[in-house]
């Protein structure tokens, strides 16, 4: 069997769907699991709800969620003729309850639970339409709830799999229904076991895919974009970036982890521990071959460039002139942790130490002061995180970055990091 991932890009609008519909038949005869994410950018919107709910502003929350309606409706109303059908009526369940839901009061309830309640109605509303377009094309499809199967803890916007309850129940209860017909399911979701929502991080739908994939031993996992594949560099800002053939998961997890974004981190670990390979396809040119990750794949030697923008640099230095050695390092750590500020790279000399972090981290503020309390700490915004991996010896910057000023530099084999302001 095979598991597709299809994202955002690729469900954006009317035609967009029609194009997946097509991808799926032709692969309709094949066993087959697809995964799906919210339309376009509406996770986006949906986080913004989030905020309009935490500071509750009325208006604000009722002009998002018609905003939202009016862009579903318009895209289900072009793919599906019949008025009566039943998805106008789903669907406006699926909005009632969401309004619903951030009308009421709750006592105890943070917001990051609440986030997870609210933005995994992208993901809901995505795979309703496109199930019942595929329906209305003749080809028949199972809609399954993925929370059902995909099962976390209780660390909400991050949530951790519970593996071995996750690949039982996929494995009593799903199966027997891909074994059947085409199933479609979401990205990015779960459940807990006291029965929240949860999501696995933003853009996490690939991992989903990788998760169902693991459990039913799939012999291929295809993630469909709308670039050629994985590439050595972004094309909107690289004219000659070129497309990579073929790339190994050990070199895959890596690009992926310096920020090359075609692929979501955690989703190749899964993969490869079952030898099951990632196709990365374009589903606007559908006949080019894309990339392929598996465990054949021999060495890439391509130079790679990965680019991050709206970097902080976090100076940390300590007030006593004492070394940043294990004790001031573990409290660093600490407090990074507390936070859930993910480092993006790290350095340290005797008495400093430094962290690149995403500026739109807005947990930032919090750890500063909370960092302050112990040592003086600086910070630099508005920083780019620049990777290249694969580096040749003689390295230079590229163009539009080489009048940048270098604030930190880290050369750890082949592969080369600076942060540049
Ligand atoms: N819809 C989610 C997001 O935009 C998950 C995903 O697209 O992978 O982050
Ligand atoms: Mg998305």
């Amino acid at each position: 069997m095979k598991v597709f991932k299809f994202g955002g890009a690729s469900v954006k609008n009317a035609e967009a769907v029609k194009n997946v519909g097509n991808i799926i038949a032709q692969f309709s005869s094949d066993k087959l699991l697809v995964v799906i994410s919210a339309m376009g950018k509406s996770t986006n919107k949906l986080e913004e709800l989030v905020d309009a709910f935490w500071s509750n502003n009325q208006v604000l929350k009722q002009s998002i969620i018609s905003e939202l309606k009016a862009f579903h409706f318009e895209i289900a109303e072009s793919l599906i003729d019949d008025r009566k059908h039943h998805i106008f009526s789903d669907l406006e369940d699926l909005f009632l309850e969401l309004e619903c839901l951030v009308e009421k009061k709750y006592n105890e309830v943070t917001y990051d639970e609440m986030y997870d309640g609210i933005v995994c109605y992208g993901e809901l509303l995505s795979t309703k339409i496109v199930s019942d377009y595929l329906h209305s094309i003749n080809i028949k499809s199972k809609w399954v709830d993925a929370r059902n199967f995909i099962q976390t803890d209780n660390n909400f916007r991050e949530a951790s799999v519970k593996w071995e309850e996750t690949f039982e129940t996929i494995n009593r209860i799903l199966k027997p229904f891909i074994d059947r017909s085409i199933v479609i399911t979401q990205g990015f979701i779960g459940r807990d076991d006291k029965n929240n929502t949860t999501t696995l991080g933003r853009e996490g739908s690939d991992y989903s895919a990788a998760i169902f994939a693991y459990c039913l031993d799939a012999q291929d996992v295809t993630i469909w974009k709308d670039v050629a594949g994985v590439m050595n560099a972004d094309p909107k800002r690289f004219d000659d970036a070129i497309k990579l053939d073929t790339i190994n998961y050990n070199q895959a997890i890596e690009l992926a982890y310096y920020g090359a974004s075609v692929i979501h981190p955690k989703t190749i670990q899964p993969l490869k521990s079952k030898n099951i390979s990632l196709y990365v396809n374009s589903f606007l040119n559908t006949n080019d071959k894309g990339t392929t990750v598996n465990n054949e794949s021999g060495s890439l030697h391509n130079e790679c460039y990965i680019i991050k923008e709206q970097q902080t640099l976090i100076s940390i230095s300590t007030r006593n002139f004492s070394f940043i050695a294990e004790d001031n390092l573990s409290n660093i750590f600490e407090i990074f942790a507390k936070h859930k500020v993910r480092i993006n790279v790290m350095q340290n000399s005797a008495i400093s130490f430094s962290a690149c972090c995403d500026s739109k981290e807005n947990k930032i503020n919090d750890l500063i002061s909370e960092l302050s309390h112990d040592f003086n700490v600086t910070k630099n915004e508005n920083c780019v995180l620049l990777t290249i991996y694969n580096s040749k010896d003689e390295y230079q910057l590229p163009q539009p970055y080489l009048s940048k000023n270098i604030l930190l530099k880290q050369i750890l084999g082949h592969t080369i990091q600076v942060v540049l302001e």
